[in-house]
């Protein structure tokens, strides 16, 4: 089956990355959008657009019925899901199976099972993959589980089968807390999930996040594409992403790969998946879960692998077979993402929601933006606050770091706050750059005084100070030329 016109079931900087690899194969698109996202660019970028409801994700962006109706309309084949909404609902993949259309990603089977955690677990448990200590199924009674905690050695974890997102997880460090935290982690599951189950899991100390990418295709052959590094997080949530991983060793990255491969296979996985794994100081790994999605941070595994995923997700729907062999891949070079968010990093990262009162991105040699955004477009307070992946690549660690400082200086954005002063900090971090940190990273080494002034910052200061200065100083030039105060600014602010 060849698709011809695919729709993209996404919003923001993900439906554009989709739809540009959908263009460069021949393929027509069609956005959805909610009301909120009238002048997005993703709407104009594609070749059809259809409102699907109000601002609200479960009036539009979520709404199975209205999109699979879309697609019967405009004769649609085949729907992509990106992240986040729809991508891991199982019953919308059955869904889109039922309407005769191709749903982009894995069986509703391989959904099913990998959405929870316990069931992900017990369906790799005659692979040999290892696994952090912890309870097998959901916590029922409550004796019990502080008798296995105890076991296990505190601290801790207790955490949502049904999680996502770093929500639903509760770190307990001594049995004197357990109730309180188990009753904070079920109400958390039950109102961010519909499901109040939790299990036990040890807590692994100096944890770090690494991931392998796997793409399997409908004849049963799976690749893995390496790893990527994802441990700088604040709310277990990732904000920098690398890849390769300083300090995985050749073997290390082998026995990964093939432990991932085993994950897809336990589930009988097809498109492209990722399998997260916890690695102590020892440089131990321990599965955590398979996300059964294209990942946020896909692009830096593109930029080292030369691979496009999205690409190989349409082929992968078609039926085609896989034509990368294990064999052919190797990485080259060092990719680094930072994820630039509306939140503002000296106020605990809270969103920052706004209008983009200045946008202007990074551009050059080994620069790859991922956005969604245009200067004077407001981002909706309904969605992830995610404006921008900002995605650099060089033939080394080193260089990729160089090269992400000079683009976040180059990167202008004011109206909201970002991430990118944070970012500053880590790509600057003695721990960041040795390789040696964890996820405990922003909890150990960061505090808001840590941050300098953006170019915005000094961009304002100085364009006060130049105009105080003009509106004293000023004469009428004689060719009737004005200098504003903005326009010099960023020239002088960068050399501050
Ligand atoms: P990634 O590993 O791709 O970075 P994240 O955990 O950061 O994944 O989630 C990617 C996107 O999906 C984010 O927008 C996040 O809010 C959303 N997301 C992930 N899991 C869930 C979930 N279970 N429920 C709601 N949103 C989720
Ligand atoms: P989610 O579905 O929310 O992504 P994960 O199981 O992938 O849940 O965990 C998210 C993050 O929480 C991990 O990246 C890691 O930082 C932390 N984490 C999860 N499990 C453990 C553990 N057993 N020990 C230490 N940290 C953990
Ligand atoms: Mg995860």
């Amino acid at each position: 089956m060849t698709i011809k016109k695919i729709l993209v079931a996404n919003r923001g900087e993900i439906a554009l990355r989709i739809m540009r690899t959908a263009r460069e194969m021949g393929i027509q698109t069609v956005a959805i959008y909610s009301e909120a996202d009238r002048n997005a660019l993703h709407v104009r970028y594609a070749d059809e657009a259809v409102c699907v409801g109000p601002p609200p994700s479960a009036e539009s962006y979520l709404r199975a019925d209205v999109i699979i109706d879309v697609c019967r309309n405009l004769q649609v084949d085949a729907i992509h899901p990106g992240y986040g909404f729809l991508s891991e609902n199982a019953n919308f993949a059955r869904q889109v199976r039922e309407a005769g259309l191709i749903f982009i990603g894995p069986s509703p089977e391989s959904i099913d099972v990998m959405g929870s955690k316990l069931a992900a677990k017990a369906a790799v448990a005659g692979y040999n993959i290892p696994m952090v200590p912890g309870t097998p199924s959901a916590i029922t009674d409550r004796t019990e589980a502080k008798a296995i905690s105890a076991k296990i050695g505190y601290p801790i974890l207790i955490k949502a089968s049904a999680g996502g997102g770093g929500k639903g997880m509760r770190v307990v460090e001594q049995e004197a807390d357990f109730d309180e935290q188990m009753d904070r982690a079920v109400s958390e599951a039950q109102s961010a999930f519909g499901d109040g189950s939790v299990f036990i899991e040890k807590y692994v100390t100096s944890p770090r996040h690494v991931e392998i990418q796997v793409l399997g295709d409908q004849h049963g052959n799976i690749i893995h594409l390496f790893e990527r590094e994802c441990s700088v997080q604040r709310r277990h949530q990732k904000v920098v992403e690398e890849a390769p991983s300083a300090i995985l060793t050749p073997e290390i990255r082998e026995a990964m790969g093939r432990a991932a491969v085993d994950v897809a296979r336990a589930c009988g996985y097809y498109g492209a998946g990722t399998v997260e794994f916890i690695v102590n100081d020892k440089l131990d790994f321990y599965f955590l879960e398979m996300n059964t999605r294209l990942q946020v941070e896909h692009p830096v595994t593109e930029q080292i692998t030369g691979v496009d995923l999205v690409k190989q997700m349409i082929y992968i729907a078609e039926g085609k077979p896989l034509t990368i062999k294990q064999e052919d891949l190797q990485i080259k070079g060092h990719a680094v993402e930072v994820r630039v968010y509306a939140e503002d990093p000296a106020n605990n990262f809270l969103p920052d929601v706004g209008t983009l009162d200045t946008y202007v991105r990074p551009q050059g040699n080994g620069v790859r933006v991922d956005d969604g955004f245009e200067q004077g477009m407001a981002i909706p307070i309904y969605y992830d606050p995610m404006i921008a992946k900002l995605i650099t690549y060089g033939d080394s660690r080193e260089e990729a770091i160089q090269k992400m400082i000079r683009a976040i200086d180059e990167y202008e954005i004011s109206g909201v706050q970002t991430t990118l002063p944070f970012c500053r900090f880590v790509m600057e971090h003695d721990a960041f750059r040795s390789g040696q940190f964890d996820t405990g990273f922003v909890s150990r080494y960061f505090t808001p005084d840590k941050l300098t002034p953006t170019p915005d910052t000094h961009e304002r200061e100085l364009a006060a100070v130049l105009s105080a200065w003009l509106l004293e100083t000023a004469k009428p030039k004689p060719n009737g030329a004005t200098v504003t105060a903005a326009r010099q600014s960023k020239w002088k602010a960068n050399r501050l």
